[in-house]
């Protein structure tokens, strides 16, 4: 046992006995792995009052409707004045 902590006080000191991975990755591996690296873009449909592109299930932020109903206080430029 003695024995044994002598040998790797001496790997340490060398500086290998640091974690390393015992074999690389291969090209498919990495590969499947990257294939859930991208972006998407956002999908955006058209607002059925004022045909601005809005999200999909939110309501409108121009307009404030929802379903053909005003769900949001919307302020305008006429209002502000
Ligand atoms: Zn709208």
């Amino acid at each position: 046992m003695a024995c044994d902590r002598v040998e790797r006080d001496e790997r340490r000191g060398k500086g290998i006995s640091m974690p390393n991975p015992k074999r690389r990755h291969s090209k498919q591996r990495t590969a499947k792995r990257r294939s859930h690296d991208f972006l998407t873009t956002q999908s955006l449909s058209e607002c059925p009052s004022c045909h601005e592109r809005k999200l999909p299930h939110h309501a409108c932020p121009k307009c404030g409707t929802y379903k053909g109903r005003d769900v949001l206080a919307v302020a305008t430029k006429e209002q502000k004045s």
